[in-house]
């Protein structure tokens, strides 16, 4: 993303990491952890995790990652409390890389996960990626789709708002609107495309942001983590005050607790969570003085936050999502990229790869990303983008 020319803050959190980073621990009773408890915690996890991969390496075709989990837990030797600190680890770590249950991932479900390099945060949003990509185009917001027809003569979108005909179209809503079916496709979609459409999974993950009148927490910390019962809902915050200049935390709700607390107010899941930090910090924690709480699942336009493996499903499922099928009909977005799914990067390289396909010739993406960042130097967000109306 540095190559379109997009401002970008590191924030590495690496996939759930146990270690790596200042982190402030407190045990399954909610006790701080010294440094040599933390040290112990972190190398338990490294040796579960190594005997992990050979349990995913060995499993068989119907395996969940609850069940691979299990046999590692079971293998390591360690005690109980140990085991069970390790195992609501390993649950939280399914939740937040896909939304999901664990006995629901299949066992390969978090092969793709790892990442190499930094990651980042985008200060102004992260809108600020279609903002760039699309300058000079004809984006109309506000279309919802409601049709897509295959004829002879080319397909047809039909809208709210008037229907748009294409000689090939690119979908690239995601896949829990697919699956909803809130999309008619005429002629039917192929098994081609509904098989992989049921197998594949759409996850909820949701964010809550707290701000607090106070920093209660250490000046060098870059997440709070509470482990075994302490951290059964709520486990981990990590530390975005650098972003607003205001001290905040921001925790995640994902999985059958992210679907749950969508059924709550907002006002009742964040007092949860505050509570949560109280039971760590006590009364250092004050009244926060501002929160926001997403809610991706009960979004019509999105149904829920990204795609996942459950049992049952392949990787190649994703790919084969993409088509092209019969009528010049494409599918891109995060869903349907196999080697990375569920990031944004998959879903700028799936629509990379439709529009290669459309065109019949390579585009160069660096040449594009040069591009893009030139002729979007002199247009900050927010000058004439279709998004910020
Ligand atoms: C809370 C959260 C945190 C995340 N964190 C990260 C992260 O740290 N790193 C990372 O790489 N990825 C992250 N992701 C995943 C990433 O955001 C997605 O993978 C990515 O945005 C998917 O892009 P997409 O184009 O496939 O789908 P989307 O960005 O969802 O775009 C689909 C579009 O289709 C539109 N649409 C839906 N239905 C219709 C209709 N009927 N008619 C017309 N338009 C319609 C929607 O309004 C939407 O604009 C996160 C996701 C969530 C929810």
């Amino acid at each position: 993303m540095q190559a379109l020319g997009i401002p970008t803050r590191e924030f590495t959190v690496g996939s759930f990491q146990a270690g790596g980073r200042p982190i402030e621990h407190f045990d399954g009773t909610g006790r701080p952890m010294d440094a040599a408890a933390s040290e112990r915690w972190i190398c338990d996890v490294e040796a579960v995790d190594a005997a992990l991969a050979e349990q995913i390496a060995a499993s068989d075709p119907g395996d969940s990652y609850l069940d691979v989990t299990e046999r590692a837990l079971d293998a390591s030797g360690l005690d109980a409390e140990r085991i069970d600190e390790i195992r609501e680890f390993f649950r939280h770590r399914v939740e937040e890389q896909c939304g999901a249950w664990i006995g629901d991932l299949d066992a390969h479900g978090l092969d793709e996960d790892g990442i190499d390099g930094d990651e980042v945060i985008f200060p102004r949003g992260y809108d600020e990626i279609p903002h760039r990509i699309s300058v000079g185009l004809d984006v109309r917001l506000s279309h919802a789709v409601r049709t897509i027809r295959r004829t002879d003569d080319g397909c047809l979108a039909r809208t709210d708002d008037g229907d748009f005909s294409a000689q090939q179209v690119v979908v690239t809503v995601p896949l829990g609107v697919l699956k909803a079916a809130t999309i008619a496709f005429d002629p039917p979609l192929p098994e081609a495309a509904t098989g992989p459409i049921a197998r594949l999974g759409m996850g909820v993950f949701n964010k809550i942001f707290v701000q607090f009148p106070e920093r209660f927490w250490r000046a060098d910390t870059y997440v709070v983590r509470a482990l075994g019962e302490a951290g059964e809902r709520w486990h981990s915050w990590y530390d975005v005050s650098s972003i607003s200049g205001i001290p905040t935390l921001l925790t995640f709700a994902a999985g059958p607790l992210g679907r749950h607390l969508q059924t709550r107010p907002d006002a009742e899941v964040v007092a949860d969570s505050v509570g949560a930090l109280r039971a760590l910090y006590g009364d250092a924690v004050g009244e926060p003085i501002d929160s926001w709480v997403t809610r991706w699942g009960d979004d019509p336009f999105a149904a829920g936050s990204y795609s996942h493996l459950p049992v049952g499903a392949s990787h190649h499922d994703h790919d084969a999502l993409a088509g092209p099928f019969e009528g010049g009909l494409h599918f891109a977005g995060e869903a349907t990229w196999g080697a990375e799914p569920a990031t944004v990067g998959a879903a700028y390289r799936s629509g990379h790869r439709a529009a290669e396909r459309i065109l019949g010739h390579a585009v160069d993406l660096a040449e594009f990303a040069k591009h893009v960042a030139e002729s979007t130097a002199d247009h900050p967000p927010g000058d004439d983008s279709p998004y910020q109306h």
